[in-house]
């Protein structure tokens, strides 16, 4: 599967969409579609015309070109059937435990609440590639806007559970942010101050700042890395 990171609403909220692409098949997807000219930028340099928006909860940063999009490429909307009423346009409901299969590339679905109540997680097992959504960020992790800390606790517990050599890909550059709760709460750990030097590298020459693997991010960080619910009650200021 061939992923492409889109930066969209730059500056302000700096979201990532992707353009996903099963390359057996040629089928693609766009996966939370933020912003629609940087998007049908890429589809364009990349003689693409996506098939499928995959969505991974309802706010409008991730959803508010699902209609325009739709009706430009005719693609079909796919997102969790239990936010149907909030995802513009959706045509396909799914949820955890079912298989979307993007041609030959099957993702899996994880359900994970705490950011939002019908957040999911797009997990493409073969392909080692997991996309997070506003759940997981690089260093820090999603507000916990709809659901409970509990709910949160539950959703990171299912991504600790995924193999370390799984890439993941968040729903923002939030990097830099993430890096100073990090460093303060490892103490500037090495590993911290090893992952925030790659990112940097990265940032400055305009490109995301990971993909990361699950190892690194697990042992860097300090939501995902908190051992029990009160740990992670305290290193969020609970
Ligand atoms: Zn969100």
């Amino acid at each position: 599967m061939k992923i492409t990171p889109i930066l969209c609403r730059a500056g302000t909220m700096d979201n990532y969409s992707y353009l996903i692409t099963d390359e057996q098949s040629g089928i693609s997807a766009i996966i939370d579609p933020s912003e629609s000219a940087p998007i049908i930028e890429t589809c364009r340099q990349q003689n693409i015309q996506p098939e499928y928006i995959l969505n991974t909860h309802h706010h409008f940063d991730h959803t508010d070109s699902n209609l325009e999009l739709k009706s430009l490429f005719h693609a079909r909307i796919v997102g969790h059937a239990a936010d149907a009423a909030r995802i513009p346009g959706i045509d396909i409901g799914i949820k955890e435990g079912e298989t979307f299969n993007l041609g030959e590339t099957p993702a899996q679905i994880i359900s994970t609440n705490g950011h939002t109540i019908g957040h999911i997680l797009w997990y493409f097992a073969k392909d080692k590639a997991l996309f997070t959504g506003d759940v997981l960020f690089n260093l820090c992790i999603g507000g916990i806007f709809e659901g409970t800390i509990e709910q949160m606790w539950a959703s990171l517990q299912k991504i600790k559970a995924l193999p370390d050599n799984v890439m993941f890909y968040p729903g923002h550059e939030y990097t830099l942010y993430g890096a100073r709760d990090a460093l303060r709460i490892s103490n500037n750990a090495p590993e911290v101050i090893k992952y925030l030097e790659l990112a940097q590298n990265n940032l400055k020459k305009g490109l995301p700042a990971g993909p990361y693997c699950l190892k690194d991010e697990k042992q860097c960080n300090p939501y995902l890395s908190a051992q029990s619910l009160v740990e992670l009650e305290q290193r969020l200021g609970y």
